[in-house]
């Protein structure tokens, strides 16, 4: 789950962090009675969306030369037209999609005079099992970025989670920084804070870009972005509490009420199938023959036939699309068991576009037969190329 960044701020600063000061608005007189808590002279009018690359973002509904999503103010005045002129409007940036998304909460702070910017971030390493930190001397910019040109700029250092962070950790950090003196002092200290408030909120990734060091010596998180895992929620209420289910897909949103694991992708061949695996092979062979995958959809082990049937609707919401493809192993469930729940979700939905079932698995033979006799224009096939190519097929028929 992602909460915005005046959220993650709220957060970060019950940890001791240094933030500048800011307040949430959802609308221009909001936004002025906000600013008019700060000390000005200078004020940020940030766009509070779930995406990054909002200073370089370009408003769909404003002319082309028009400023992004992050604009700094020199008055009380310039926070209310800037604020005016973002509320109600779609930021289009590098992690929305052309679609963009629609801003409607600002996040109006205390300028920053900035001496320099850097990168940190936390996140949980697979490959080695621990929690690692990233860090770059370049920060404010596009890290994959630097990533991919400079790869050299970025330091990996990994934590232990046995151990726990150590003093040697934060020295690692600021020398990865070309820190010294005082600001590499307050950079251990930001670490150790960052890497508690990590743990204890069962994070999933916690990013700081920029981290500025400004002109009087003070290191502080400028922006921030925080995601959580999902499966450790029930024990942070209030941070629960902080979802925005206006920043998700109403989709994803409906299809993690039946449990069903659900993105919605661009093609127009909707896929059910079973295991993540599955439904990755899926995609990629549906790809294979020329079509592209609508959704990527896992319903699990148990595949009831009121799972099947919230399957279909939520597939079948997507105007894209034209044609499903049903792939699934009957493994703990048997073959007849799915293909008699897929028959009535078909009938509970008035399915009206082509339908194409790969079964494999116990009582194959069974579950084929019931498709057969279901009377539904249902077209089975034998293996997962089969299926692949009878669907791309199907639609192209009816297209
Ligand atoms: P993002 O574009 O979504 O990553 O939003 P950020 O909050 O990182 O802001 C983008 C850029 O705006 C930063 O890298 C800074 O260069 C600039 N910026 C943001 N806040 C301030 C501020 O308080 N003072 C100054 N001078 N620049 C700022
Ligand atoms: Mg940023």
């Amino acid at each position: 789950m992602n909460i915005h960044e005046y959220q993650a701020k709220e957060l970060l600063a019950k940890y001791g962090i240094a933030i500048p000061a800011g307040y949430p608005a959802t609308s221009a007189a909001e936004a002025v009675e906000g600013a008019k808590k700060l000390p000005g002279p200078l004020y940020v009018v940030k766009a509070q969306i779930h995406a990054g690359g909002r200073g370089k973002g370009k408003f769909k509904e404003l002319p082309a030369d028009a400023k992004g999503g992050v604009r700094l103010a020199k008055s009380i005045d310039e926070v209310s037209s800037n604020a005016e002129e973002m509320l109600g409007n779609t930021l289009v940036t590098v992690q929305t999609g052309d679609h963009g998304k629609e801003v409607n909460r600002l996040y109006v702070t205390d300028g920053v005079d900035i001496a320099k910017e850097y990168y940190l971030s936390l996140l949980v390493d697979r490959a080695s099992g621990r929690v690692a930190m990233v860090v770059s001397t370049e920060g404010g910019m596009d890290i994959e970025a630097v990533a991919h040109d400079t790869p050299e700029k970025i330091t990996t250092i990994t934590i232990d989670p046995a151990q726990g962070f150590m003093p040697h950790h934060g020295r690692a950090v600021a020398f990865a920084l070309k820190l010294s003196g005082d600001l590499a002092k307050q950079c251990q200290r930001l670490a150790a804070q960052l890497y508690t408030a990590f743990i204890e909120l069962d994070c999933a990734m916690l990013e700081i870009n920029p981290l500025v060091e400004t002109d009087d010596g003070k290191l502080l998180v400028l922006d921030t972005k925080m995601s959580f895992d999902s499966n450790a929620l029930y024990r942070h209420k209030d941070v629960e509490a902080m979802r925005d289910e206006s920043e998700e897909d109403p989709a994803e949103i409906e299809a993690s009420k039946y449990d069903l694991a659900y993105i919605k992708l661009d093609g127009n061949i909707g896929c059910m199938v079973n295991g993540a695996g599955l439904a990755m092979a899926t995609m990629d062979i549906i790809k294979l023959n020329g079509a592209f995958p609508a959704n990527f959809l896992d319903v699990g082990g148990g595949a009831t036939t009121e799972k099947v049937t919230a399957a279909f609707k939520i597939i079948l919401k997507d105007p894209a699309v034209e044609g499903i493809l049903v792939n699934i192993f009957g493994g703990i469930m048997k073959c007849d068991v799915i293909a008699n729940g897929i028959v009535q979700a078909a009938k509970d939905v008035n399915l009206s576009v082509p339908l194409v079932v790969r079964l494999e698995g116990t009582n194959v033979e069974k579950g084929k037969e019931i498709l057969d006799n279901s009377g539904l224009p249902i077209v089975s096939a034998d293996d997962l190329g089969d299926a692949a190519r009878k669907i791309v097929a199907e639609v192209k028929k009816t297209a």
